[in-house]
């Protein structure tokens, strides 16, 4: 593959450095773009000695002004306790940070890709979801700030591409985990993992019977460059990207605890408001146009992720602060 100039919003968070890796690893010339609200440089700095990576701290809600061949704009808080931390400022990172994004890919001719998410389907009344349905939100909920500023982020996309033909693509990405996650982002494999190692009750929200399929980490991010660097098929459409196979909450913990031989018990909390009941991807979808799909099961990835956190510094870590934040 030809070298690229590549710019990935969002590089220092789990997924952005992950992509940044592999980028760097193909010898492309990598830019990676943060304001370090929920990651900071060490999850970067292994790469800052390559000639081919550069890295800015900048906040995507500010117009960006880069010659690039192509965008990932992963740039977002993900986690709940992330993104509702300053909820204007979530939205305004999506929606700005989307035009910022999108009107530099169409001054330089790039290609960009959207990191979008499975929260536009909301608490879906379809199962699996596939890619037309067009979801169940409350725009006026808790979870809005996150949903519906990725709701208006695709609708960006869309409307960049009827009127200027930019060359977009859109990736629904179901819940991902994997080394690097943030160890206080509140999001439940890296809960469940530190409550286990550390023997501290396990928080099950609700009864637990609620699912999620987890993807992880590695595959995530090859379904991300396959479907950024595919050419043939519709693919200005969204495509899901995730793991089809289906969880409950319950069987999350108890396969945590399992695996880490933790002697922690589990306790019981209540549900937060608008927490989806059931989520699983269709990928036929990223099967079809990208040859996609996931590799890894959620007990392999399990046992990577729990020798990363068992090797964790979580002085490393902070929870995010104001100054990051403001709106
Ligand atoms: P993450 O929080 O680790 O990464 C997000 C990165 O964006 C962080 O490094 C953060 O500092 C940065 N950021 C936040 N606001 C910014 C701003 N205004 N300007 C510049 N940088 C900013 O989360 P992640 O899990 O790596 O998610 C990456 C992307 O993938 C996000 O857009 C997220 O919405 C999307 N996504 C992730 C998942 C998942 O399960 N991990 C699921 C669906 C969608
Ligand atoms: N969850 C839980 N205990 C925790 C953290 C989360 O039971 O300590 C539940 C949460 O209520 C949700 C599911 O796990 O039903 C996934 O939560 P997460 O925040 O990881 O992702 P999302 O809800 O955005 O899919």
């Amino acid at each position: 593959m030809p070298m690229k100039r590549v710019l990935v919003t969002g590089g220092a968070g789990f997924l952005g450095s992950h992509l940044c890796e592999r980028l760097v690893e193909q010898g492309h010339d990598v830019i990676c773009l943060d304001n370090f609200f929920t990651s900071q440089k060490s999850n970067v700095l292994h790469l800052l000695d390559h000639n081919n990576f550069e890295l800015i701290r900048h906040d995507v809600t500010h117009p960006i002004w880069l010659e690039v061949d192509q965008v990932y704009n992963l740039a977002c808080p993900a986690a709940p306790g992330h993104y509702q931390y300053n909820p204007i400022k979530t939205m305004k990172t999506s929606v700005m940070g989307a035009i910022n994004t999108l009107g530099m890919a169409k001054r330089c001719n790039a290609r960009i890709l959207q990191a979008s998410t499975s929260e536009v389907y909301g608490d879906p009344t379809v199962h699996p979801q596939t890619e037309d349905y067009r979801g169940n939100v409350n725009p006026i909920g808790p979870r809005a700030c996150y949903d519906e500023g990725k709701r208006a982020a695709e609708t960006l996309f869309m409307d960049y591409y009827r009127r200027h033909g930019i060359d977009m693509r859109i990736a629904r990405i179901f819940n991902t985990y994997g080394p690097r996650m943030h160890p206080f982002d509140g999001r439940v494999v890296s809960n469940f993992i530190l409550q286990a190692l550390m023997g501290r009750d396990i928080t099950i929200f609700g009864d637990g019977s609620q699912t999620r399929s987890f993807c992880y980490r590695d595959d995530l991010v090859e379904g991300l460059m396959r479907l950024m660097n595919a050419e043939e098929g519709d693919l200005q459409n969204p495509v899901n990207l995730g793991n089809e196979s289906e969880f409950t909450i319950k069987q999350l913990a108890e396969l945590v605890i399992e695996i880490t031989g933790s002697k922690s018990s589990v306790i019981y909390q209540d549900l937060p408001a608008d927490d989806p009941l059931q989520r699983q991807p269709d990928i036929t979808r990223a099967r079809k146009l990208l040859g996609w799909e996931p590799t890894i099961a959620l007990r392999e990835g399990l046992e990577k992720t729990i020798e990363h956190f068992r090797k964790v510094d979580l002085s490393e870590y902070r929870e995010p602060t104001p100054n990051h934040a403001i709106a």
